[in-house]
């Protein structure tokens, strides 16, 4: 394990059994202010995660010890932390960024450490603001359309449909899906939703979010009975998980 020590704005994990690689790309990442701390065998990757969270983790896909795909499935099911997958195989690109193994980004092997540190910064731009109290994701774009699974949002119509059968949300609720569907396997606490969701409003408890989902379930069951589309992570929040 090598820590580079420069004190900065974040720091990434970065899990890479090649030692000149892991190398180049940690010089990279403290180039661009970032810290970063390298593991090289899989099975150091969640009890480090454990410890504390990095910002980021930069995860090999073939690792000695536990392979990347493994990894990534677990670190999605237990943590929001932001993922990007280092692979020479092509072929998994769907299956990584699908809703199974939930990363947020993939480069392909061989790869420029100034695309990589480039597509890091990317992603943390698009996440930072999430783990950060007070500062709230933009909500209010109009013209988004997202489409998960059954599910498909579009904000220029205040339109939800499941399955093709139209929802009548409220727009918490749509603001809530909208969050979940934007980032879709990754767990969102209570407080966070609470912040991203109700932040105008006086009364603020967990047990609000809690209720806002709770209606926001069963219409969704409405049109998609067979599974809970949105999940509570037990001590931890909730979050969109489509059935595999
Ligand atoms: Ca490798």
């Amino acid at each position: 394990m090598r820590s580079s020590d420069i004190t900065s704005q974040g720091w990434v994990l970065v899990v890479e059994d090649e030692p000149g690689l892991a190398e180049v790309v940690g010089r990279y990442l403290v180039q661009a202010g970032l810290r970063y701390e390298h593991l090289d065998d899989g099975h150091d990757v969640m009890p480090r995660l454990k410890q504390d969270l990095p910002d980021l983790v930069l995860l090999d896909l073939m690792l000695p010890g536990r392979d990347g795909l493994d990894l990534c499935r677990e670190i999605r099911q237990m943590y929001s932390v932001p993922i990007i997958m280092m692979t020479a195989r092509s072929d998994e690109i769907d299956r990584l960024l699908g809703l199974e193994l939930g990363a947020d980004d993939y480069i392909c092997k061989p790869f420029s450490p100034r695309e990589l540190v480039a597509r890091v910064k990317a992603v943390l731009r698009r996440t930072q603001h999430l783990s950060k109290p007070g500062q709230t994701e933009d909500l209010s774009s109009q013209d988004e359309r997202l489409t998960v699974g059954p599910l498909m949002l579009d904000s220029a119509q205040f339109r939800v449909e499941v399955q093709g059968r139209i929802l009548d949300l409220t727009p918490r609720e749509f603001q809530l899906l909208k969050v979940l569907m934007r980032h879709p396997g990754r767990v969102f606490s209570r407080a966070q939703l609470l912040d991203l969701v109700c932040h105008d409003e006086l009364d603020v408890s967990d047990r609000l979010i809690d209720s806002h989902v709770k209606n926001l379930r069963k219409k969704l069951a409405s049109g998609w009975p067979d599974a809970e589309l949105v999940q509570a992570v037990y001590g931890m929040g909730y979050r969109l998980q489509l059935p595999a």
